[in-house]
């Protein structure tokens, strides 16, 4: 996984690099050759965007590499201009397209477009101007009135520039004088004002105020960490990545905090990689409140910033004016320079993967990053994937841990609750019997509200009833585009598929053999919401799911209302799982530990230790010992056992004997080929043909399955097929693959795609 590219750019030598090697924008991936006239010689360096001719037409391209030959026999051209001097792309950034182009089987052109942000490959350096006024000189009262008397407007611009000391931008007045734009050539001609044109920056944190905070004395734990952290960011050596291993409230956070201000005391820049669902307003105020001296400095990369702040973000980056880069999954592309430190809060979690091509591991990418800038690498997390643990093992990686909360308390009692136990019990509760509330959790609950502390509720299934389905022939409603059952989601009354989102009416016969008597199963957060609120009905209680939350003030008007105590009960899916910190919650249910348990694939334990373990870290954040009651229906998996007894190290252990046994990661790389289409038979020849093409001189260390249809066979109205092949060495199967998809003609309307190292099946 970490060797890097092969390719180096070269040194320029001014009197012998006559070359430059280009990838060309556009819809045209292809790297060319062209001699650098003399008159460009000092401008064109790796990374510069340039205008090339290419057969008639003037094309942009960006300077991958300086030569001092050309393996292109015949006459090259020349470059025709420079567009950019600075360069689009650092070199270092080139080299990772490099690695990432070779590892994930992309072009490079491919990974230069994803590096940049969508407003800025479109359109860079559009930024919002206006004009910056200033006063010369302060008018006398005599000329005031006068002016007064003669052009109201004009005096009134005046007196405002006064009011601000003499200094407003064009907009600010415009607030006062609409038409201001049109008075102030007299203005300047009459020698009051100075105009100037002026950036403004599309600030997403324009309006927010924040109030310092100081660095907080370490726990020893912290401190053995940070120790490791700071002699790793001191050392002229290169690191090895660094593994922290830190229980929810151990204290992660202010490690990273006083890591990264040591980085930033050397000359150093730092990058902050958050799962998108983290990255709150909450966790960026900590960066932004430490760092309040420079607050400015601080860039933020996601997909929640419009396009003109992420344009203006990016630029701040690209223009050395931000020294720290918070942000999700593409952040990792951020062009800093001088980079100190790579944090990866949340290491294991699979929002790091790119979902579509090129689909990379922005945690992976992170550590090649870091080996090409030679900077420090340092992954984080509670549950760390068992990837990086077990290069923590291996010694490839080196690994702190710190298992005690900064507060001293001990983590919230965690309660299994065996729902098959409950359900022959039969209490008498319906709730219960529908397998929604256990009597334990009821009581607990009413604790609770009686304390009055807060409760959460956990279940990551949207929608009121998960299923309907025929008590004839026990079919199920399905998505007529997707091969999944189909959710009721009661308050519009329509079935909704949860991958298209397409809707349609309840059915009142079964669509297969159309007899009447179709029953619902299966509950989502909808349904809890309904029943909570009939058990409790004096509670205030709210939910949080996608469905409840359309806009994002939403979100964070109801968590300020919940910290507030103005609510008793929240219910909701992962979107409450992450981050949150509300010192009163001191009860937290999960309603059906076994959703991601079920999945058929060889990561369902580690995530559903992964869900457990992060959920069980909302309770109990503030004085009261938190407790956490789990409902499931496999109470001795173990998952449910070891996130019971917080047993990280004892879970991995045996999980990983499992995948040893079994040629799985962290043994072996997984390659996913898939194959979708509208015709059934094509999809699944197109994906037998580069079977049977693939088993000619496959290398025996590979596992290959068979194709077959992915879980959801269907969805979006296409079928999908998909084949599975491991191996303990990605690079010589990544080869083979290559060169198959290479020479293998497949049927035009069948898609064919990969992915290297994929986080689900
Ligand atoms: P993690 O990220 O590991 O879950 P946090 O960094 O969020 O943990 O810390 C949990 C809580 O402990 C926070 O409220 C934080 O302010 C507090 N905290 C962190 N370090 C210290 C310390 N050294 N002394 C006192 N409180 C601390
Ligand atoms: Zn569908």
């Amino acid at each position: 996984l970490f060797g890097l590219p092969a390719v180096v750019p070269a040194t320029p030598q001014p009197d012998t690099t006559r070359i430059a090697r280009v990838q060309l924008e556009g819809a045209a991936a292809m790297e060319l050759d062209y001699t650098i006239p003399a008159s460009l010689a000092e401008g064109v360096v790796v990374g510069s965007r340039v205008m090339v001719p290419l057969q008639n037409r003037q094309m942009v391209a960006v300077v991958l590499e300086l030569l001092n030959e050309s393996s292109h026999r015949g006459r090259l051209k020349e470059i025709s201009s420079i567009v950019a001097r600075r360069p689009m792309f650092t070199p270092a950034l080139l080299r990772l397209a490099r690695w990432i182009a070779d590892y994930y089987l992309v072009s490079v052109h491919t990974v230069l477009r994803t590096m940049l942000p969508q407003a800025v490959r479109d359109k860079p350096g559009s930024f919002v101007m206006d004009s910056h006024l200033k006063l010369l000189r302060d008018p006398s009262p005599a000329e005031l009135e006068k002016l007064m008397n003669k052009a109201p407007m004009q005096a009134r611009v005046l007196e405002i520039l006064r009011s601000c000391q003499g200094e407003a931008t064009l907009s600010q007045i415009r607030r006062d004088v609409p038409r201001a734009a049109t008075i102030l050539k007299p203005l300047i001609k009459a020698g009051w004002i100075t105009r100037s044109e002026v950036r403004v920056e599309r600030d997403p944190f324009q309006e927010e105020v924040f109030l310092p905070s100081q660095p907080l004395t370490l726990t020893a734990e912290q401190q053995v960490a940070y120790d490791r952290i700071s002699a790793a960011i001191d050392s002229a050596q290169p690191s090895k990545p660094i593994l922290l291993h830190g229980i929810t409230g151990s204290g992660k956070t202010e490690v990273y905090l006083q890591a990264i201000a040591r980085v930033l005391e050397r000359g150093g820049t730092a990058l902050v990689l958050v799962p998108e669902i983290a990255l709150t307003p909450q966790t960026i105020e900590r960066f932004k409140a430490r760092f309040s001296d420079r607050s400015d400095r601080i860039a933020v990369l996601h997909s929640h910033l419009s396009d003109g702040e992420r344009h203006d973000e990016w630029f701040k980056i690209h223009e050395d004016r931000a020294d720290i880069v918070i942000g999700a999954r593409s952040a990792i592309f951020a062009p800093l320079e001088r980079l100190g430190i790579i944090i990866v809060d949340e290491e294991h979690e699979p929002s790091f993967k790119q979902d579509e091509t090129p689909r990379y591991h922005a945690r992976d990418v992170a550590v090649v990053r870091g080996g090409i800038e030679k900077c420090v690498v340092l992954l984080g997390s509670a549950t760390p994937s068992l990837e990086s643990f077990e290069n923590a093992g291996s010694g490839k990686y080196e690994l702190l841990e710190m298992l005690q909360r900064t507060d001293g308390r001990t983590l919230p009692l965690i309660r299994i609750v065996d729902m098959r136990m409950e359900r022959r019990k039969g209490t008498g509760v319906s709730i219960v019997n529908a397998g929604i509330l256990s009597e334990k959790l009821r009581a607990a609950i009413t604790a609770r509200l009686e304390k009055r502390e807060q409760t959460i509720l956990f279940l990551n299934r949207r929608g009121f009833n998960t299923s309907l389905s025929c008590i004839t022939c026990g079919e199920t409603v399905q998505c007529q585009d997707c091969s999944i059952p189909m959710t009721l989601h009661k308050h519009e009354n329509r079935l909704v598929c949860h991958v298209c989102g397409s809707r349609r009416l309840p059915p009142s016969k079964c669509p297969s053999c159309q007899e009447p008597g179709l029953k619902f199963s299966g509950f989502g957060t909808e349904r809890v919401e309904t029943a909570v609120r009939e058990v409790f009905p004096q509670a205030r209680i709210a939910r949080v799911d996608t469905d409840t939350i359309q806009r994002k003030n939403q979100l964070r008007d109801l968590l300020r209302d919940f910290r507030a105590q103005k609510l008793d009960l929240l219910i909701g899916t992962q979107m409450i799982a992450k981050g949150l910190d509300f010192p009163n919650v001191t009860l937290v249910g999960v309603l059906n530990a076994d959703l991601a348990l079920n999945l058929p694939d060889f990561r369902a334990a580690e995530r559903t230790l992964q869900l457990l373990v992060q959920v069980a870290g909302r309770a109990g954040r503030g004085e009261v010992k938190g407790e956490v009651v789990v409902q499931t229906y496999a109470p001795h998996s173990p998952a449910v056992q070891f996130s019971r007894h917080n047993d990280f190290a004892g879970f991995a252990q045996q999980e990983l004997e499992q995948r040893r046994a079994f040629h799985y990661p962290p043994y072996t790389h997984v390659v996913i080929l898939a194959s979708r289409g509208k015709h059934q038979a094509m999809a699944e020849f197109a994906l037998k043909t580069l079977h049977r093409r693939l088993l000619e001189g496959l290398s025996e260390e590979v596992l290959m399955g068979d194709p077959a249809p992915c879980a959801m066979a269907k969805a979006h109205g296409q079928y999908r097929f998909q084949l599975l092949l491991r191996t303990p060495k990605i690079r010589p199967l990544c080869r083979h693959i290559q060169q198959v998809l290479q020479s293998t003609s497949l049927p035009a309307d069948v898609i064919v795609t990969w992915d290297v190292d994929p986080v689900s099946l």
